[in-house]
């Protein structure tokens, strides 16, 4: 019975996100330039059911191994639109972080906020000088210091921040959980987003400082938001975000060539092939990143691999992206990189956010792992 409810709802779930991930598409190139930024796109995706898709008993289950199905979601979301996909993959990641370490009572409290109320959720680690820390105040703490690249800080309802805390003696990075509608709108910078791409993200800097916190807001213990493999295999959900920016850039790349009848030519052609075979060698990587990280967390002895494959999908897949734009330039020329034609927004969108944190240590990582261990390749998944 459960098996038949979870096919269905894996059908209806499919079309109509479908349908919405067309919408957000068509309406990007508004969405970049609206002052209140893509909160239409969540209305959508919360009344189709993405945003509650990952909860127990949905098609997307964390509790079921369905990590490619999931990569695949995320990337047709970056297809659509990158910074709508950047947002949703954020909401997914608090999720997950839910999932993994919170207690039942809190779980149970954050779950219904999203299944009953549509919250939208996101995840805010990084910080500049002016990070966060913590005042005791009995069993209460205050918060002082802000967070920057805050994706979604206008519409998000709940914000999963970090910081190191001092609690009871046991020190480290702290995980909580903010309530947006309880912090003043003035605490959110809107002039600290100026970027070359992916201006809809909204990635705004935000103040918390004098936000109390209790208890039962904190998630998990200090330092557990680093406990691995999730910490770093985690960056497969931004990298599947990244390809779908790569698939929108190969799929307005080819309707250019067909539209000005330069398809016939053998240079074209020669970057067409280039475009797609780069763009097929990343899903594989998805696809099995997606299966081996199904296997390897359930396995719980291969939490080294992977982290190795994760890093390696992920700059094997910013490999890819800059290859694609690069073709694409050369593909379309100036004219095709300018309004209205939608390459202009997706190359700039793209170049902005394939710059994730230390790329070059998660390639020298990844060797460490080969050279450190006799890694035999499990051609059976
Ligand atoms: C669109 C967008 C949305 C984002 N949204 C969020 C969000 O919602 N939540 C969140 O927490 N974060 C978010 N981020 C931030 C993101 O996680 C990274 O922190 C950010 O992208 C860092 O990028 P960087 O290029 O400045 O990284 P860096 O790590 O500074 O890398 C830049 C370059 O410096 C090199 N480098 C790094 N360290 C050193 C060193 N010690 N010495 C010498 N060279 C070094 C790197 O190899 C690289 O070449 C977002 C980022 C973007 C682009």
């Amino acid at each position: 019975m459960r098996q038949e409810i979870t096919d269905e709802l894996r059908e209806t779930d499919q079309t109509s996100i479908d349908l919405v991930l067309k919408k957000i598409a068509e309406r990007a190139a508004i969405t970049e330039h609206h002052p209140d930024g893509p909160v239409e796109e969540f209305k959508w995706l919360r009344e189709c059911g993405a945003l509650s898709i990952v909860l127990p008993g949905r098609s997307l289950d964390f509790n079921l191994p369905k990590t490619p199905e999931l990569l695949r979601l995320l990337k047709a979301v970056g297809k659509a639109n990158l910074s709508v996909g950047r947002i949703f993959e954020g909401h997914v990641n608090t999720l997950y972080l839910i999932h993994l370490y919170a207690e039942e009572e809190q779980r149970q409290k954050w779950y219904k906020e999203v299944e009953e109320r549509g919250y939208l959720f996101g995840v805010w680690n990084t910080q500049a000088a002016d990070g966060i820390s913590f005042l005791a105040d009995g069993s209460d703490f205050i918060i002082k210091g802000s967070k920057t690249f805050c994706s979604g800080a206008a519409i998000v309802n709940r914000a999963l921040i970090s910081g190191d805390i001092d609690r009871n003696g046991e020190k480290g990075w702290q995980l909580l959980i903010i309530n947006m509608e309880d912090l003043p709108q003035g605490r959110i910078d809107r002039k600290s987003w100026k970027p070359l791409g992916m201006k809809a993200s909204g990635s705004y800097k935000v103040d918390f400082s004098g936000y109390r916190i209790t208890e039962k807001d904190l998630l998990a213990r200090p330092g557990t938001y680093l406990t691995q493999p999730y910490f770093n295999a985690g960056a497969i959900r931004f990298a599947a975000v990244h390809l779908g920016g790569a698939e929108a850039i190969a799929e307005h790349t080819l309707s250019y060539l067909k539209e000005l009848r330069r398809t016939e030519d053998p240079f074209q052609q020669m970057r067409i092939y280039n475009i797609m075979s780069e763009l097929t060698t990343g899903q594989l990587w998805l696809n099995r990143t997606g299966k081996y990280y199904d296997k390897w967390v359930a396995a719980e002895s291969q939490d080294q691999a992977l982290i190795a494959f994760s890093n390696m999908t992920r700059t094997v897949i910013e490999e890819i992206c800059l290859k694609i734009m690069d073709e694409s330039n050369r593909c379309v020329g100036a004219r095709g990189l300018m309004e209205p034609f939608a390459l202009e927004r997706l190359h700039r969108d793209l170049t902005f956010y394939l710059r994730q944190p230390a790329p070059d240590a998660t390639r020298l990582k990844a060797a460490e792992f080969f050279i450190q261990n006799d890694f035999t390749f499990d051609d059976d998944i």
